[in-house]
């Protein structure tokens, strides 16, 4: 049987960048997936600044990505909020834009490159207690031994339910759609829409530019724990492209016509333990989503070096411990915002008037900057100023909000 110090299920974001961090660092280890590279997966395909950030100090340049800067919100009545694009003192002024059969494939090959050892496979189960090292079954039939094995298989990991480290029927979740159109768009605009006056959308819409000069166009909603309401994601679509045409956003595209890719998206940690005894999880299959606008691609990235400099700190049996203390720093966000979004949720109305607040005149200048820190989790890192100043007072109101006694026990 094969033995590595690591075997990571999953070469998405999370699961590739641990292998590159552990594989760079000498350590022994395996990548698994079920797919073959390049291969698609539903996204945006938007990589937010601590994304950016990252990717620079890991010395990978993505071919064919675009920049992209500022963000436009468009409320509910169609008036438009700019939020700029600041920098940060640990990430850029921008984001990229690039599709995820290039962008995966370029940390999977970076990861291979530095020496993890690729194996196409579909993970079925772990070959014995998750306290204690022991490996992965394999679907093709074989074993991997491993001292510690990294559960980056996505929001519906198996890794997570065969080391039961998550409650899916707790869970936070989230469902999107999205398909590709040939046509122009400058800016990536996110719309709180109405599809009936006052009753907002339980989520948003988008169109994102694509490096290839075309549109990136999604809707995705937050579902609760109750996984069924994800299907008014496909009912709602080809009404939703109805809408960006109204607003001048698409040209007019005939009903049906667009392929759609949808995907989960399990957030603000809620309902999973993070780790336990020889396995840790990362990215989607940790939960780790922004419960407010549903980018995961630069905590993914971020989570897997965390679990990889927390195998490589130590005994495997102390890096559980290791990996949830360093997880500690960028979940803030989601424990605060996470019961946030299920007031969000439940009070659609609430929300129709607040997007019309701040997407007013006077306000949304007054707002933008604060508004797209908190929103992108950017507070931590902001630079000093009137922006950081209002997005950090926000922090702490909500903050006091959401996790005051009773709130945070039921969350
Ligand atoms: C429609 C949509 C739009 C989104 N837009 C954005 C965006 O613009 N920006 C952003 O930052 N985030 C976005 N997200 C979230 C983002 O896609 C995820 O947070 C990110 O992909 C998480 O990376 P990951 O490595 O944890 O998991 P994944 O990228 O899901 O990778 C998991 C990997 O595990 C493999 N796998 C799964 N099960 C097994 C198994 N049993 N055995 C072997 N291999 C297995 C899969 O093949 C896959 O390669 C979006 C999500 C959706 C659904």
């Amino acid at each position: 049987m094969l033995s590595f110090d690591a075997v990571i299920v999953g070469a998405g974001p999370a699961g590739s960048t641990a292998a590159l961090c552990l594989a760079r660092a000498g350590a022994r280890v395996a990548l698994v997936d079920r797919r073959a590279f390049p291969r698609d997966k539903a996204c945006g395909d938007l990589v937010g600044p601590r994304g950016v950030r990252l990717l620079e100090e890991f010395g990978i340049e993505v071919a064919e990505a675009r920049r992209v800067g500022d963000m436009i919100v468009v409320g509910p009545s169609g008036r438009r909020a700019l939020l700029p694009a600041l920098p940060g003192a640990d990430y850029p002024d921008h984001a990229l834009a690039v599709s995820r059969l290039v962008f995966d494939r370029a940390l999977f090959e970076a990861a291979v490159a530095a020496g993890a050892c690729p194996v196409r496979d579909l993970f079925v189960g772990l070959t014995g207690d998750p306290l204690t090292p022991g490996g992965v079954q394999l679907a093709a039939g074989g074993e991997l031994r491993a001292d510690v094995v990294v559960g980056a298989d996505g929001a519906t990991s198996r890794v997570a339910t065969a080391a039961g480290l998550v409650d899916a029927r707790r869970a936070l979740w989230g469902f999107a759609l999205r398909g590709y159109v040939d046509a122009p768009v400058d800016l990536p605009h996110i719309l709180l829409w109405e599809p009936e006056p006052w009753r907002l959308f339980p989520g948003y819409g988008w169109i994102f530019p694509t490096a290839d000069g075309g549109a990136n166009v999604g809707l995705g909603l937050a579902v609760g724990p109750d996984r069924l309401l994800a299907r008014q994601a496909g009912e709602r679509f080809d009404d939703f492209c109805g809408y960006l045409h109204r607003q001048g956003l698409l040209p007019a595209v005939r009903r049906g016509s667009v392929p759609l890719l949808g995907g989960w998206l399990k957030m603000g940690l809620i309902g999973t333990l993070p780790a336990r005894g020889t396995v840790l999880l990362t990215g989607d299959a940790a939960g780790l989503v922004n419960p407010l606008q549903g980018e995961g691609i630069a905590q993914a990235m971020a989570s897997g070096r965390a679990a990889a400099n927390a195998i490589l700190a130590g005994r495997p049996d102390g890096a559980a411990a290791c990996y949830r203390e360093s997880l500690r720093t960028f979940t803030a966000h989601h424990r605060i915002n996470a019961p946030v979004q299920r007031g969000i949720v439940r009070h659609p109305g609430s929300v129709s008037v607040a997007g019309r607040v701040l997407t007013a005149p006077l306000v949304r200048s007054a707002v933008g900057g604060a508004w797209g820190l908190y929103w992108n989790d950017l507070v931590r890192g902001a630079l000093p100023g009137p922006h950081r100043a209002v997005a950090a007072g926000t922090t702490r109101l909500a903050s006091a909000l959401a996790l005051r006694p009773g709130r945070s026990r039921r969350t």
